[in-house]
């Protein structure tokens, strides 16, 4: 049994996220490494391979995924990214010859 760490309550041993207030329970969330150039607005906000803090996560209602809030060194501002955009730091991204780009306007938006 553990604790959520910012509301408190009971929680699983396996839970990665508090049923109560989807506060993440492991550190293994706290960076992540890019999949593909992330292309917003016409600029480059995060580059394949480039490791982000991940800020907070939450569950999409919507899908069985998780959605991440993580801050563009480049533009300073955070975007919110969802698993298809990150993939966990120990697994390298195999080098492509050409990097793909890929105009993201569906999944990820800025965050106030
Ligand atoms: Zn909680």
């Amino acid at each position: 049994m553990v604790f959520c760490p910012r509301c408190g309550s009971r929680q699983d041993d396996s839970a990665k996220f508090c049923s109560s207030c989807t506060q993440p329970l492991t550190d293994e969330w706290s960076t992540r490494t890019i999949t593909h150039d992330i292309v917003i607005d016409g600029q480059l906000a995060f580059g394949l391979g480039e490791t982000v803090i991940i800020e907070a996560v939450s569950p999409n209602p919507q899908r069985p995924e998780y959605r991440y809030v993580v801050i563009s060194e480049t533009l300073q501002k955070k975007f919110q990214l969802s698993d298809g955009d990150l993939t966990e730091v120990r697994r390298r991204v195999a080098p492509t010859m050409e990097r793909p780009r890929t105009e993201v306007t569906i999944l990820t938006k800025e965050l106030s």
